[in-house]
């Protein structure tokens, strides 16, 4: 049986929209390195009794519960004495606590309030979680079902004290062995990727395998759980085969691969180079492009030509396709790339017109009509997609998407 946990995330601040819950997404990815998932997650608002339920609820499903926030020497703190109410213990005055806030407050050189004496107080039972970082010491609680450890909200201390005071302990708790891969995908619906792998994606299943979308990015994530690592490992690179078959040249890549990364990769591996020509994408496709280290290697020129002036007179498109066929017309799209890969020099070249909107549309170019051009060394080939009239960084991000992965097919296929 795998080891489980659960997180409680304390504050109102979290539920009114002030802030954003980093911490259980920081938590999550930690215990997953020690094959540890986190099977419940909740905010809670600053109430003893709604902590008090939370950590009840937690404890039933849960053999790890963290709990972060609340642990601060104002009134609105209100972890501990949850804790204690859970507990059904009373709080207890630590001396030697209140002694090292002392000393924090004189390595700061600010004076030490009263308020701050509650942060030397912990629930009867528990133990102090050393804060280097700050006055708010944790609470840590241990029986032979479960472990509590209650941090403060500040993400830097909460992040210390797990991996200073907690993470070991995880490590020699972990019971199972979870490896998680993942397979990135591009190019069809979440929907029909759902029915091409068909039961693959079964609730009971050994791997498990979850779907999620991103802007057109279909992340596909392998888990697979066993009481060996290496049989675990087998089982996922097994299911990763099964899943290449079956979803061929839609997979461009694996765990946190970009499709900038890939498309980088595959131009280095054949010493070839590329230069943008974008309009309504801004510039977006050259910063994906310039994000990926090394991307000096293979990209040479990026022009952002908004206007049809500039169109004309930096890529050398045409004054009477322009006036002819309109500034967002296949016979532009083309016209760019191929200027762009002669001015620049380079094998290959990506270009996009479209509109974006909210504004620009008519009956014939509605918004989210955009046209995608590839020229390489052999060929210009260029497309019109319609993403809808959904919001401008929408339409923006869904082109470059898809005019990285129009380059991918060309190098790769
Ligand atoms: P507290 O320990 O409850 O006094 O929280 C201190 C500060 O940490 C808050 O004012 C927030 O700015 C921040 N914080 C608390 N909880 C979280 C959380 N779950 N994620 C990110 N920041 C948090
Ligand atoms: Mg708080």
């Amino acid at each position: 049986m795998l080891t489980k946990a659960a997180i409680i995330s304390v504050g109102n601040e979290l539920l009114n929209g002030n802030t954003v819950d980093t911490n259980s997404n920081w938590l999550e990815s930690r215990l997953l390195t020690v094959s540890i998932p986190v099977i419940h997650s909740c905010a809670i608002i600053d109430d003893i009794d709604e902590i008090k339920n939370a950590i009840e609820y937690a404890s039933g499903k849960a053999d790890v519960i963290l709990i972060t926030g609340g642990l601060g020497p104002t009134d609105d703190d209100l972890t501990r004495q949850a804790i204690a109410k859970y507990l059904d213990v009373e709080l207890e005055y630590h001396p030697e606590i209140f002694k090292k806030i002392e000393d924090f407050f004189i390595s700061i050189n600010r004076p030490l309030v009263e308020k701050n004496r509650i942060q030397a107080y912990l629930p009867a039972g528990t133990s102090e979680i050393e804060n280097d970082l700050g006055t708010a010491p944790g609470i840590f609680y241990q029986d032979d079902k479960k472990i509590i450890a209650s941090f403060p909200g500040v993400p830097s201390e909460m992040k210390q004290m797990f991996d200073k005071s907690i993470f070991p302990k995880l490590q020699n708790l972990s019971t199972g062995n979870l490896v998680i891969k993942k397979i990135k995908c591009i190019g069809a619906g979440e929907s029909t990727v759902a029915e091409m792998i068909g039961d693959m994606m079964a609730r009971d299943r050994n791997p498990l395998i979850n779907c999620t979308v991103d802007h057109g990015i279909i992340t596909l994530h392998i888990i697979a759980n066993a009481a060996d690592k290496k049989i675990a490992e087998e089982m996922a690179a097994k299911d990763i085969k099964k899943l290449q078959h079956i979803l061929g040249p839609l997979i461009f890549g694996y765990d946190n691969q970009t499709l900038a990364e890939v498309v980088g990769q595959e131009l280095s591996k054949k010493k070839k180079t590329l230069a943008t020509a974008e309009s309504c994408t801004g510039g977006l496709i050259s910063k994906m492009i310039t994000d990926v280290p090394g991307s000096s290697d293979y990209f040479t020129y990026g022009w952002i030509t908004y206007s049809n002036e500039a169109k004309i007179s930096q890529l050398g498109v045409d004054k009477k396709l322009i006036e002819q066929f309109g500034a967002v017309s296949s016979e532009v799209a083309s016209a760019m790339a191929v200027g762009a890969r002669k001015k620049a020099g380079s094998d290959y070249s990506i270009a996009v017109t479209g509109i974006a909107g909210p504004g620009g549309g008519t009956e014939q170019k509605p918004v989210g009509l955009v046209y995608i051009s590839i020229a390489g060394p052999n060929s210009v080939k260029t497309d019109k997609f319609l993403f809808g009239s959904r919001n401008r960084d929408f339409i923006r991000l869904r082109s470059c998407q898809v005019a990285l992965n129009l380059l991918r097919l060309n190098l790769c296929i």
